[in-house]
C-alpha cells in the first residue's frame, strides 16, 4: 500500500530509473515528502503544521494576475538615489514585454565614472518584436529567421567557448525530504464558537470599545495616517496609485549594487504606504476593488521593475523578501513561488546563439538583474561568481553593434527562449507522439461521449501540433484490450483483440502508432467508424488498468502523450478498484475519508511513465463515484492534466457536453513540450524545499515533465537558510528545457528580481494575498490528505490569525481596538473564508467525493488567477450594463461592471447577476427582473418563460444582447478551461450551488464573514 499522498510531490513509490529521455540524473524513486537540500532547514512557518515546530511541511501553487490592471493601491517604486554604484549597467529604454507603460524612458544624464561603451541615445527600444502571436506555437520554423527579417530570432556568431553543460548535466544531489509533522492542532476549529460569538465582545487587550454592529457593518473612512506610528509612517515609500511619476534620475544602471542608497532616501519619505494602511475589518465593509485585484508591484526601482518578470509566470508571496528566517517566522505568513512557466505569451523573445551564457559556477542564465563590472565580465545574481563575457556575447544583433553586452536580448528580457544547441540533448529531439485509449465499455458508449471525442479529433486532426514525423495511435478497452493496426497501405483499420488482460502484449508493435501524414486517411476511417463499432456493446467491465500497462509500452520507445478517456470505476484486472463512498457519510462526516489513492498502481505506472517521457492525461466522464483520488495518480506524478465532467451524457446534460467540446479543442491544438525538465534557482542564501503541481522531482530543484502545457502551474515553497543582510535584493530563475512539437530542443527562462527587507512592516507591505491564498490552499490539499479535513481547515484558520496576530503584536506600535489588518491583507480572512466554503475544503454541504478531489486537484494546478476565481468567485450585476469605462479590444466593446461582494445583500429581485465561479458560471435572474433585460438579452417575455435548463446566451440584435454577450466571452476567453453557463431563475435546482458561493453569508453549516471576523478577533485577543 503506498503511502502516497497529496503531501507531497513524489511521495514514495516505485519505479525504474530513467534510461531515457533528455537528461540523466536517475534518482531513487523512493522520495519522501517533500524535497529538500541535503542540510538541515530552518524552521519556516507552516500554518499548515500549525503550532507543530518542525521541518517545513508540503505545500503549494502557481499563479497569475488577472488581466486588467485597474488603478488601486499600487506599490510604488524607490526613488534612485543620485550616488553612484561602481559600474551599473546602462540604462536602456526597453519595453518591457509584458506591462508596456506609457511613460517615456527618462532621460538620465550619464553619471561620471560609468562604463558606458557606445551608450545609445534613448528613444525607441531595441527591435524586441513578439514572436507569432498566440494562436500557433511561436517559433515553429525549424530554422530561425534572418535577424533581418524580423527580430524574432537573432543569429549569432559562433563563439570559441567551451560548450555550456546542459541544463539538465548539472550535479543533482538527493536529498531527505521533510518529514510533515502531522501534531495537533491548535483547537481554533470554529464548530463551537457561535456561542461564545452571540455575546458580548470577547474579553482582549486590545479589544476595548469596538462597536456591536450588526452584519452590514457602517462604512467608515480609514484610520487617519496619524494612527501609525511615526516610525511605522516612515518606514516605507509611498504607495501611490496608478503610474508612479519618475523620480530623480539617479543614473544609467540600475544594477542591485545601487539599491542601497535608494533604500537610504525611501526613508526620507514620510506619508504612509497604502498598503500598511490600517483597516479595522469589523469596521470597513467595501474591501474588494471594482475590478480584479491585481498584483502587487515589488518595492523596487522602476528601472529594475520595468526589467521585472510579468506577475503572470512569475509571482512571490511576499514580494519583500525578509531578510532573516526570524523576520519569517515572525510574520506567520507562507513564503513561495508561484509559476505558470509555459504561458502562452503574445510576446516571446528567441534567440539563436550556439551560446547560452550561463554563469559558470551555479548555471544560472544571464539574465536582466546580473551586473557587468566591466565589458568583458558580468557577476551572477544568484550565487555572484564573476564570470568572463564570451567573445559572442559582445555582439549585439539587435543593433547589430560590438561592445554592448548589456544591450543583448538576453540582458532585456526577464522572460526568453533560446533554441538549445546540441549539447541540450542527450537523444535526438523526440517527434509529437499522441496515444488515445478510449473507454468503449457500455457504460461508455452511454454518455455518448464517444463520437464527441472522434468528430473532435476529426475536426482538429491537421491543427495537431507536430510536423512531418508526428505519430498517433489508439486503443480502446472495456474487458479486452483492442489495438488498431493503421499501417500505410492498408484498405481500412485493423482492430486486434487481446484477451489475456494479465499479461498484456503488443500485437504488432509497429503498426499501431503511425505517422499520421502517411496514415491520416486511414485514422480518419478509424475516427469515423469508431461510435458505430461499439454501439451495440453490452460488456460492462473495464480493464483500464490493463489499457494503460498497454499503451506504456508503445509508447515507451518514444515518449509522447497519453490521453485516456474513462467513464467508470475499472473493475477488471489489474489496477480494478471498489467503490469507496459512502453517499449517506457526505454531509454528515466532520472528516472526510478516502482522500488518498486506493492502490499505488497507478502511481508506480506513471512514475514508469515518467522515466519513459509519457505524460497521461485522464478525462474522466461519469455519473458514478470513479475514484479520481486514486486515478488521478496516472496523471499527478507523469505531468498530467486530469478533466472531469460529473454526469456526463450527451443528451441529459448539454452544459457539461458544450463544455467537453470546448476544453478538447483547446487541449488537441494548444501548445504542448515534451521531454521537459524545469529547474528553479533562487539566490544563494535561500531555499527551495517542496513543490506543487503535477510531476515527479527528480532531483533537489529539478521536476521531470514527459509532457509540458501552457495551462498548467506549479508553486514552491522556500525558506531562508543564510541571512540576506548583505543584499539588496535577490532573484529567481525558472528555466524550462523542453522539445517543441518540431523537434526543437528549447529552453524557457525566467527571472524574477525582489527587494530585501528588514523590517517586519516591511514584509507585511510587500505581501500578495492572492499568491498567500493560493499556496495556502496547497498546502492545505497536502494538510487534508496526509492529515485530516478538519486539521487543514483549522490550519487555514490559524493562518489568518497567527499573521494578523504578528502584525498587531510587532508591526503595529499604537494599538486601537477592533480587528485590525494593513490594507495589503485586508482580503486575507475573506479568502480563508472562502477557502473554508470551496467544493474541495467544505463540510456540512453533501459533496462528491469525486468533485471534492478534483477541486483539490484543480487548487494545486491552475495558474493562480483561475484559482482564486474557483476560491472567491466573481459577482457582477448585468442588467444595467453600459459602455462606460468598457474595454475595446478588436473593435468590440466589452463592458466592465464592477465587482460585488458575494453576499445575498447585494441581489435585487429586479436585476440580473452572473457569477464566475471559474469552471462555471450562474447567471441568476431576479423574479421581477427588467422587462428590458427579459427580451432585449434572454428573448423571453417574462420571468416565468425563462426555461429551466438554459445553457446559452441567445444571440439578439439588440445592444444589450450584444454587451452581454460580449462580456461573457470575454470573461471566458481568458481562461484554458470553458466555463459553462447556467441561467438560473429562484426555483431552478442549482440555485443552492449559486447560493453555495455567497460567501460572506451564513449558512446552515459555516460561518457569515462578519461572525468569521469576530471568531478571528477572539482568537488574537486571547
Ligand atoms: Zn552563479
Amino acid at each position: 500500500m503506498s503511502t502516497a499522498g497529496f503531501n507531497s510531490q513524489n511521495g514514495t513509490g516505485t519505479g525504474q530509473t530513467y534510461t531515457n529521455g533528455p537528461s540523466q540524473n536517475p534518482v531513487a524513486l523512493q522520495q519522501p515528502p517533500g524535497v529538500g537540500y541535503g542540510v538541515n532547514h530552518q524552521p519556516a512557518y507552516n500554518p499548515m503544521q500549525a503550532k507543530v515546530l518542525g521541518p517545513p511541511g508540503p505545500t503549494v501553487y502557481p499563479s497569475g494576475p488577472y488581466q486588467p490592471v485597474p488603478p488601486g493601491p499600487q506599490l510604488g517604486s524607490y526613488p534612485p538615489a543620485p550616488a553612484q554604484p561602481l559600474l551599473p549597467r546602462p540604462q536602456i529604454g526597453i519595453l518591457p514585454s509584458h506591462t508596456p507603460r506609457t511613460a517615456p524612458p527618462p532621460m538620465i544624464p550619464l553619471p561620471p565614472h560609468t562604463y558606458q561603451p557606445n551608450r545609445p541615445a534613448y528613444g525607441p527600444p531595441p527591435t524586441m518584436k513578439p514572436t507569432a502571436p498566440p494562436a500557433g506555437p511561436p517559433g515553429t520554423t525549424g530554422t530561425p529567421p534572418p535577424p533581418k527579417a524580423d527580430a524574432q530570432c537573432w543569429g549569432a556568431a559562433s563563439s570559441a567557448r567551451p560548450p555550456a553543460e546542459p541544463d539538465t548535466q548539472e550535479g543533482d544531489v538527493e536529498c531527505p525530504g521533510d518529514v510533515a509533522g502531522n501534531g495537533p492542532q491548535a483547537p481554533n476549529s470554529y464548530n463551537h464558537v457561535d456561542n461564545r460569538m452571540a455575546g458580548a465582545a470577547p474579553p482582549g487587550r486590545h479589544l476595548g470599545h469596538y462597536p456591536s454592529l450588526p452584519p452590514g457593518y457602517q462604512n467608515t473612512s480609514a484610520p487617519p495616517p496619524s494612527s501609525l506610528h511615526p516610525a511605522l509612517q516612515a518606514a516605507t515609500q509611498p504607495y501611490t496609485q496608478g503610474p508612479q511619476p519618475y523620480q530623480q534620475p539617479g543614473g544609467p544602471g540600475p544594477g542591485p549594487a545601487q539599491l542601497s542608497p535608494s533604500m537610504a532616501a525611501m526613508s526620507l519619505q514620510s506619508s504612509t504606504p497604502e498598503a500598511l494602511r490600517v483597516v479595522n475589518l469589523l469596521q470597513e465593509r467595501n474591501l474588494l476593488p471594482p475590478a480584479p485585484v491585481p498584483a502587487p508591484t515589488p518595492c523596487l526601482t522602476q528601472d529594475l521593475q520595468k526589467l521585472n518578470c510579468s506577475p503572470e509566470v512569475f509571482r512571490c508571496t511576499l514580494t519583500s523578501i525578509p531578510q532573516t528566517q526570524s523576520v519569517l517566522n515572525k510574520a506567520k505568513l507562507p513564503l513561495g513561488l508561484l509559476l505558470h512557466p509555459f504561458k502562452d505569451l503574445s510576446q516571446l523573445p528567441v534567440v539563436t546563439s550556439s551560446t547560452i551564457v550561463r554563469c559558470r559556477s551555479c548555471r544560472t542564465y544571464i539574465n536582466p538583474f546580473v551586473s557587468f563590472l566591466d565589458q568583458r565580465r558580468w557577476k551572477c545574481n544568484l550565487c555572484y561568481r564573476v564570470n568572463d563575457v564570451p567573445e559572442e556575447f559582445m555582439y549585439n544583433p539587435v543593433s547589430r553593434s560590438y561592445g554592448e553586452p548589456h544591450k543583448r536580448p538576453e540582458v532585456q528580457n526577464a522572460t526568453i527562449e533560446f533554441i538549445a544547441p546540441s549539447e541540450y540533448m542527450l537523444r535526438p529531439p523526440q517527434p509529437a507522439v499522441y496515444l488515445f485509449v478510449l473507454d468503449v465499455s457500455h457504460n461508455a458508449v452511454e454518455t455518448g461521449y464517444l463520437s464527441v471525442f472522434c468528430q473532435s479529433l476529426l475536426d482538429n486532426i491537421s491543427a495537431l501540433p507536430g510536423d512531418s514525423r508526428t505519430k498517433v495511435g489508439f486503443i480502446t478497452f472495456d474487458s479486452t484490450i483492442h489495438f488498431y493496426n493503421l499501417q500505410e497501405g492498408l484498405s481500412q483499420p485493423q482492430m486486434l483483440i487481446v484477451s489475456d488482460i494479465e499479461d498484456i502484449f503488443l500485437p504488432t508493435p509497429d503498426s499501431l502508432l503511425v505517422n499520421l501524414n502517411e496514415c491520416k486517411e486511414l485514422v480518419q476511417d478509424l475516427l469515423k467508424s469508431l461510435p458505430n463499432l461499439f454501439e451495440k456493446t453490452m460488456e460492462t467491465q473495464s480493464a483500464l488498468g490493463s489499457a494503460l500497462q498497454a499503451a506504456f509500452k508503445l509508447l515507451s520507445p518514444t515518449g509522447g502523450r497519453m490521453s485516456v478517456f474513462q467513464t467508470q470505476l475499472p473493475n477488471l484486472g489489474v489496477g480494478a478498484l471498489q467503490s469507496r463512498e459512502d453517499p449517506n457519510q457526505r454531509a454528515s462526516a466532520k472528516d472526510v475519508q478516502h482522500l488518498s489513492p486506493a492502490t499505488d498502481f497507478y502511481k508506480k505506472l506513471a512514475l514508469d511513465c515518467s522515466g519513459q517521457q509519457v505524460a497521461v492525461d485522464l478525462f474522466l466522464l461519469s455519473a458514478q463515484y470513479c475514484d479520481l483520488a486514486t486515478l488521478g495518480c496516472i496523471s499527478r506524478y507523469s505531468a498530467g492534466s486530469v478533466y472531469y465532467y460529473p454526469s456526463y451524457h450527451h443528451q441529459h446534460n448539454p452544459a457539461q457536453v458544450e463544455r467537453f467540446q470546448r476544453d478538447l479543442k483547446r487541449y488537441l491544438t494548444r501548445k504542448i513540450g515534451f521531454e521537459a525538465v524545469m529547474r528553479i534557482r533562487c539566490t544563494k542564501g535561500l531555499s527551495i524545499h517542496t513543490f506543487h503541481g503535477n510531476f515527479f522531482v527528480r532531483s533537489t530543484d529539478l521536476l521531470s515533465l514527459p509532457n509540458v502545457n501552457p495551462d498548467a502551474g506549479f508553486a514552491v515553497q522556500m525558506s531562508i537558510e543564510e541571512n540576506l543582510d548583505d543584499m539588496q535584493v535577490v532573484s529567481f530563475q525558472a528555466a524550462l528545457l523542453y522539445t517543441s512539437s518540431k523537434g526543437e530542443r528549447r529552453i524557457r527562462v525566467h527571472t524574477m528580481c525582489l527587494p530585501v527587507v528588514s523590517s517586519l512592516s516591511d514584509v507585511f507591505a510587500g505581501a500578495d494575498v492572492q499568491a498567500i491564498t493560493g499556496l495556502l490552499a496547497c498546502m492545505a490539499v497536502d494538510r487534508s490528505v496526509t492529515s485530516s479535513l478538519s486539521d487543514a481547515r483549522d490550519a487555514m484558520t490559524n493562518a489568518a490569525i497567527d499573521s494578523l496576530s504578528s502584525y498587531r503584536q510587532s508591526a503595529l506600535t499604537i494599538q486601537q481596538p477592533g480587528l485590525l489588518a494593513p490594507a495589503c491583507l485586508r482580503l486575507f480572512p475573506l479568502y480563508i473564508l472562502a477557502l473554508l466554503k470551496q467544493k474541495a475544503f467544505r463540510t456540512g454541504t453533501s459533496t462528491r467525493l469525486d468533485e471534492r478531489v478534483f477541486a483539490m486537484y484543480q487548487l494545486k494546478y491552475q495558474p493562480l488567477a483561475f484559482a482564486m476565481l474557483m476560491i472567491h468567485p466573481a459577482l457582477y450585476r448585468l442588467d444595467d450594463l453600459s459602455d462606460e469605462g468598457a474595454l475595446n479590444i478588436s473593435e468590440r466593446t466589452i463592458p466592465q461592471p464592477r465587482v460585488l461582494q458575494l453576499s445575498v445583500e447585494k441581489l435585487s429581485r429586479e436585476g440580473a447577476f452572473l457569477m464566475d465561479a471559474g469552471l462555471v458560471m450562474y447567471l441568476w435572474i431576479g423574479r421581477n427582473c427588467h422587462q428590458n433585460f427579459l427580451s432585449q438579452v434572454l428573448g423571453v417575455s417574462s420571468y416565468a418563460a425563462v426555461p429551466e435548463k438554459l445553457s446559452l446566451l441567445p444571440e439578439l440584435d439588440t445592444a444589450e444582447s450584444q454587451r452581454t454577450r460580449a462580456f461573457v466571452s470575454w470573461l471566458r476567453d481568458q481562461r484554458p478551461f470553458f466555463p459553462s453557463l447556467h441561467i438560473i431563475r429562484d426555483e431552478s435546482q442549482l440555485k443552492p450551488h449559486f447560493l453555495q458561493n455567497m460567501i460572506e453569508d451564513r449558512t446552515e453549516s459555516a460561518l457569515s464573514y462578519y461572525e468569521f471576523l469576530l471568531h478571528l478577533q477572539q482568537q488574537i485577543s486571547k
